[in-house]
């Protein structure tokens, strides 16, 4: 079944003639794409191919070249409040002695309620854990604290990027079924770079094919064929349904 972007009609993110180099190398070149408000989006492509480069782009984090992004029509500089980030790797000192609730109070925009906190880690399933340690939690775990982080402010997009294969605790909501059911939810619009790509043909709405370049954009359940795949890692590589 083909899963169908709602509100199709609003552009959230869009992308316009975008370059990027790092000095002389040349990391993206020339990308053009919308990506509709309610949009459960995934970018996949080969290791280097520019994945990290295009959602630190869309944050804001790395600039381009030449080209431009808009979100929701504005620059980036107006809209930094709507955005949630989920970074690939969070560091830090796990001997540091600081509860999830206290964690998260250091990502509270002043004047928002205090009671955000525990409404969203009831979202992620973690309210009942919210005065562990930060540094004892598994890594599922530390993943919905971070979720929890990325939409306290209640932002309209969420990025992510490569988030560990869906390791979770028992009984409760699989990662994904969690991206999922925010998006469903808040109509949140997601953008996630993924290398499952069994998740991606599943979950997204949308699949952007990075190889510097854009190779290709649009409906996984079609365009992920062996042919695509083989185009981007190789012959090794195979989508299992779920
Ligand atoms: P991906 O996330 O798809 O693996 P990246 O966007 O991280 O790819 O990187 C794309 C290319 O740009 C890689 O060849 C990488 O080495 C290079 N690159 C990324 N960040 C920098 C940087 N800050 N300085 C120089 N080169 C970089
Ligand atoms: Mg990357």
């Amino acid at each position: 079944m083909t899963r169908t972007c709602p509100h199709s009609e609003i552009i959230a993110i869009k992308v316009s003639d975008l370059t990027v180099r790092y000095d002389s190398f040349v990391a993206l070149s020339g990308i053009n794409l919308e990506i509709s408000k309610g949009c459960f989006v995934s970018i996949i492509g080969p290791n280097g191919s520019g994945k990290t480069t295009l959602l630190r782009s869309m944050l804001g984090l790395a600039n381009p070249s030449i080209g431009k992004i808009e979100i929701f029509g504005k620059s980036i500089w107006d809209q930094k409040k709507t955005l949630g980030y989920v970074p690939q790797r969070f560091i830090f000192d796990k001997t540091f002695p600081i509860t999830i609730d206290e964690f998260l109070k250091f990502s509270l925009r002043k004047g928002t309620p205090v009671s955000k906190i525990d409404e969203k880690l009831k979202e992620v399933d973690m309210v009942d854990k919210k005065k562990k340690l930060l540094g004892h939690l598994s890594g599922g775990q530390l993943q919905r604290v971070l979720i929890a982080r990325a939409i306290l402010n209640d932002p309209q997009i969420l990025f992510l990027d490569e988030p560990a294969s869906g390791i979770d605790i028992g009984g409760e909501k699989s990662f994904y079924d969690l991206l999922d059911y925010l998006n469903e939810k808040y109509k949140i619009t997601i953008v996630m770079i993924s290398h499952e790509l069994d998740v991606v043909a599943k979950y997204a709405h949308r699949v952007i094919c990075l190889d510097r370049k854009l190779v290709c954009y649009g409906d996984p359940k079609t365009i992920l064929d062996a042919e695509m795949v083989k185009r981007l890692y190789g012959e090794d590589v195979a989508i299992h349904q779920h």
